[in-house]
């Protein structure tokens, strides 16, 4: 990717016309062990957004999931509405969650998701000050069963970024993240699209 002299680019989608899809899981809070089997005997890629408190009970559960070859990328320290912040604030959400990740999994992040998708000129700045190169946002999100759209002809297109969480049975109404899981993969199949690797493209 470019990076020139300006902000980091906002990413929703990548241009392509490949029948591809990218999965990101975002937050943390779910740490399902059956989801770290699944994910180790699929093979399918994902890029997990993670932040501090979300994660901070249990780091290591990330580790393994990272080791199949599934970055992991930076969703700030406490999880904010950048929006309202201040640009010093919102570099401190930024900054320190760069640092604390590289400190627990080895390797700083790339790529930025801001909390509900929220962000300002202001967020821009304090992204490219931490070192991050691209802020990625999505077309769809997982919900228990099925994919919520921002277009309206609900459907993937190629290069579509798709938004699913680290969440459990108590927020899923019973459902559990392998569950979700297999329903978001046999959706993306059932459109006749396969899972591509977001680091490849940004
Ligand atoms: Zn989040």
């Amino acid at each position: 990717m470019k990076t020139g002299t300006g902000t980091p680019p906002v990413v929703s989608d990548i241009p392509t016309k490949e029948k591809i899809v990218f999965v990101t899981f975002d937050d943390g809070a779910e740490k399902d062990p059956k989801f770290v089997t699944m994910m180790g005997e699929l093979k399918i890629p994902f890029t997990m957004f993670l932040t501090d408190v979300s994660i901070r009970s249990d780091y290591d559960y990330f580790k393994p999931l990272q080791e199949l070859g599934n970055p992991i990328m930076n969703h700030t320290l406490t999880h904010p509405n950048l929006r309202t912040e201040s640009e010093s604030a919102q570099r401190h959400e930024i900054c320190t969650q760069q640092t604390k990740l590289k400190a627990e999994y080895g390797t700083t992040p790339r790529l930025f998701r801001p909390p509900y998708g929220n962000l300002n000129e202001a967020t821009k700045t304090a992204a490219k000050s931490c070192g991050l190169q691209a802020l990625i946002l999505w077309r769809e999100s997982m919900q228990i069963k099925g994919m919520q759209y921002q277009r309206a002809d609900k459907k993937l297109h190629p290069g579509d970024i798709i938004l699913a969480h680290f969440r459990g049975p108590s927020e899923l109404k019973g459902t559990s993240m392998t569950e979700m899981t297999a329903n978001l993969l046999r959706e993306i199949s059932h459109q006749g699209f396969t899972v591509a690797r977001l680091e490849d493209y940004v």
